[in-house]
């Protein structure tokens, strides 16, 4: 699993809790979603809990927290879905949440396929 970096080093304009690998597909991607977000000046370490259980659950639930207030949330989410980001919280939402969503979207297209 990819580890988050500090991004204030790498990216100073757009500081946001990423991974390198996550670093990596935003300099591919439009990125002006994340100059709102929420998670600018937060440790990035907060949205790559370790595990599920135990205090992994206050993590989870303390960085959605963050998500809920954070204008970029649905960019976040949409960007996470189409990026396969299976790692950390993106968007409000949990890893096993995020592989739901994409379970439902698959669902989703084979129906109108
Ligand atoms: S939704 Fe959460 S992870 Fe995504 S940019 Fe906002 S605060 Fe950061």
């Amino acid at each position: 699993m990819d580890r988050p970096v500090n991004t204030r080093r790498v990216w100073e304009d757009t500081p946001v809790a990423l991974s390198s690998a996550h670093l990596l597909s935003l300099t591919i991607a439009s990125d002006e979603w994340r100059r709102t977000a929420a998670c600018r000046d937060t440790d990035p370490d907060l949205f790559f809990p370790v595990g599920t259980t135990g205090p992994a659950i206050e993590q989870i639930e303390n960085a959605k927290a963050v998500c809920r207030q954070c204008e970029a949330q649905t960019d976040c989410l949409e960007f996470a879905i189409a990026t396969n980001q299976d790692s950390g919280i993106w968007g409000g939402t949990s890893e096993e949440e995020r592989r739901q969503l994409r379970k439902a979207q698959a669902a989703r297209q084979r129906r109108t396929a």
